[in-house]
């Protein structure tokens, strides 16, 4: 397929397809209405992208592929591999160079701030989990609000899904894991053990266990609903 006659714009439409920001119903709505991009892609090209059905997975699956492997890059930088919500795990990106801190603790939440790539100016809200997880979670400044990362509880939960392969040798004797259960306390008074369960990677058991010390230890109040039969989390 031919890349390089591609203009700005539709390099941009297709990245946005190809990382899955894009969906396919769309991107075929685009094709059509697009004037522009028979003559980009040449006929041949064209009438291959024309060609593809949409609605069979395995077909746009494949030609996302292919695009990923050839769209030219619109910038030096990765941004525009990353999709509008994402997350890099520590030790995965190295944006010191390219990015500039534009807001710290954005509304007085500490772990929020923006970034801007210097490269190709993409704005970026991050936040980050660093005390369990080890995450940067990001999302595109142009893209709708994320209130999800407004509370502790929602930032650990969109933490926990995006993380993969967090667990503690032995999490009783965490000191990041009951400083977690702390803060959550703190946040919203009474909380479930349960939903402290669901946004930590430890089971019902290393909860409760932690639960009934940071109650002792700090008048935390915290409801034990998962006390009389702890179940793994
Ligand atoms: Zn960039």
């Amino acid at each position: 397929m031919k890349v390089d006659e591609l203009s700005p714009q539709s390099i941009d439409c297709l990245w946005r397809f190809a990382r899955g920001d894009m969906p396919a119903k769309d991107f075929e709505s685009w094709i059509y209405q697009s004037t522009t991009i028979e003559d980009e892609l040449g006929e041949r090209d064209y009438l291959d992208v024309i060609s593809i059905d949409y609605k069979i997975s395995e077909q746009t699956r494949s030609f996302r592929q292919t695009l990923l492997a050839i769209l030219p890059a619109p910038a030096d930088c990765d941004c525009h591999t990353l999709c509008d919500t994402d997350f890099i795990e520590m030790g995965e990106w190295v944006p010191a160079a390219d990015v500039i801190v534009t807001d710290r603790e954005v509304d007085g939440i500490p772990w929020r701030f923006n970034l801007t790539c210097i490269i190709c100016e993409t704005q970026w809200l991050v936040a980050v989990e660093e005390r369990i997880y080890d995450i940067w979670l990001i999302r595109r400044a142009s893209c709708a609000p994320w209130p999800e990362v407004l509370t502790y509880r929602g930032l650990l939960a969109l933490a926990k899904r995006a993380a993969s392969g967090v667990c503690y040798q032995d999490p009783t004797n965490s000191i990041e894991i009951p400083a977690a259960i702390c803060d959550l306390a703190e946040e919203n008074p009474g909380i479930p053990l349960s939903e402290i369960v669901a946004v930590l990677p430890i089971d019902a058991v290393t909860a409760h266990h932690h639960a009934i010390r940071v109650i002792a230890q700090h008048d935390a109040q915290i409801t034990l609903d998962l006390q009389e039969k702890p179940k793994a989390g």
